[in-house]
């Protein structure tokens, strides 16, 4: 009935008033832990699995807030995109990722996540570059991890920013591959240097046929097409031995370790270099 249908509307206004109420205390409070310096980076480190040597580490942000307590990276991360001050909070997280990074012995690289709406700024890769060159990390140890997803909104934008990234030595890296809107066409179109298999075909690999053959293929196409794999969420023994057989060289996980603190990356390494 007509009357049915308005008091729906009044709710669902008030649900979105409430929606945008609760999203502009949580802005709020982003901006302010920003300026506090109460957003961390953990590291997640990335190891050869033929012997587990640690080759770098993923950098992912970390908010934990009095009030609010522990808020996820992903929807702090969408929050700062939508209400415009993703730059802000790249350049606070990538210049203590890079500042951390600077600490590791030299062969290691650090990986650091670019948001979706980074991949529609025609000023991405000039303000990549400023922070790690005030930062002093050279650029050739960095890699971005970018997400199929992330590029379908302006794919030429996209893939000038990558061509540009690139061209001063800072890898690319397709993150979630597999999943989302994901196309064999964008392998084609552009060009990177790495694929990471996300956790969804990783953690089936021993339970599931079609989960090992997609694996397997996507294994092969890269081999083809010069491109590193990294297999990400591996939790347990026989997902890595299944991966070694398979011939994926990297890897990352529970099973490897889990995101830690920046001041306690060097004892991992220190533990990890032991014979
Ligand atoms: P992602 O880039 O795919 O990161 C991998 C996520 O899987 C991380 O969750 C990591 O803690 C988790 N993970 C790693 N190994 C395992 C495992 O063996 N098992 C399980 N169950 N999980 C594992 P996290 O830290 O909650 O991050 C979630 C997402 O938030 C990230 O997904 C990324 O998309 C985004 N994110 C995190 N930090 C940043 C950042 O600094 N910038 C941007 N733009 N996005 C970020
Ligand atoms: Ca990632
Ligand atoms: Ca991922
Ligand atoms: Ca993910």
């Amino acid at each position: 009935s007509k009357r049915r249908g308005r008091s729906q509307i009044t709710v669902y206004s008030q649900e979105i008033a409430e929606e945008f109420r609760r999203a502009t205390e949580l802005e709020q409070a982003l901006r302010r832990a920003i300026i506090a310096d109460d957003v961390a980076v953990h590291f997640q480190p990335i190891v050869r699995l033929a012997d587990g040597q640690i080759m770098g580490f993923e950098a992912l942000a970390r908010w934990h807030d009095a009030e609010l307590g522990f808020v996820p990276p992903n929807v702090f991360i969408t929050l700062a995109e939508e209400r415009g001050f993703i730059d802000l909070l790249t350049e606070v997280l990538l210049k203590k990722a890079a500042a951390t990074a600077l600490r590791w012995p030299e062969d290691m690289y650090l990986s650091f996540n670019l948001s979706s709406a980074q991949l529609v700024d025609p000023m991405t890769s000039l303000s990549i570059l400023a922070i790690l060159n005030r930062a002093g990390l050279d650029p050739r140890r960095l890699e971005l991890e970018i997400t199929e997803t992330a590029m379908m909104s302006d794919p030429d934008m996209a893939q000038k920013i990558v061509t540009e990234l690139r061209a001063v030595g800072i890898k690319i890296a397709l993150d979630d591959f597999g999943t989302g809107q994901s196309s064999l066409g964008r392998l084609r179109d552009f060009t990177f240097d790495k694929v990471k298999i996300d956790r969804a075909f990783v953690s089936e690999i021993t339970r599931d046929r079609p989960s090992e053959h997609i694996i397997k293929a996507i294994l092969a196409m890269c081999e083809g097409m010069d491109l590193a794999v990294i297999a990400e969420g591996i939790e347990e023994v026989e997902q890595a031995a299944k991966l070694i057989q398979l011939g994926c060289r990297l890897g990352q996980g529970y099973l490897y370790g889990k995101p830690i603190k920046a001041s306690d990356t060097l004892r991992l390494i220190a533990a990890n270099a032991r014979p």
